[in-house]
């Protein structure tokens, strides 16, 4: 499980649920560990997003895939919404994006 500090450092980078068109905040979404525990993945920020009740539960379902790049979440798009399979970095954290606005200049 990972602990209030951990959620916080996961809200700030997050901002909300990390599915693109979702708009559910940070305090009604649940930590999904992108690597299972049961497969060896730690209980680590950079091993947590957040993604609210629903998107938590039918992530098979859905089809949506996440990864981490460099601490940064990343999602694929099922093939029904984006046949490309482009990966593309997600946030909703003010912080976050300013950060990106400044690295891209
Ligand atoms: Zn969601």
């Amino acid at each position: 499980m990972f602990n209030r500090h951990q959620r916080r450092a996961i809200a700030l980078r997050d901002g909300g649920c990390i599915i693109p068109g979702c708009a559910v905040p940070a305090a009604w979404c649940e930590i999904h560990h992108v690597v299972e525990s049961a497969h060896g993945g730690p209980t680590h920020t950079d091993n947590g997003v957040m993604l609210c009740w629903f998107h938590h539960r039918f992530l098979e379902w859905h089809q949506w895939k996440i990864r981490m790049n460099r601490g940064v979440p990343e999602v694929q798009a099922p093939p029904w919404n984006d046949s490309s399979g482009r990966w593309r970095p997600v946030t909703k954290s003010a912080i976050r994006l300013t950060e990106l606005l400044v690295r891209r200049t």
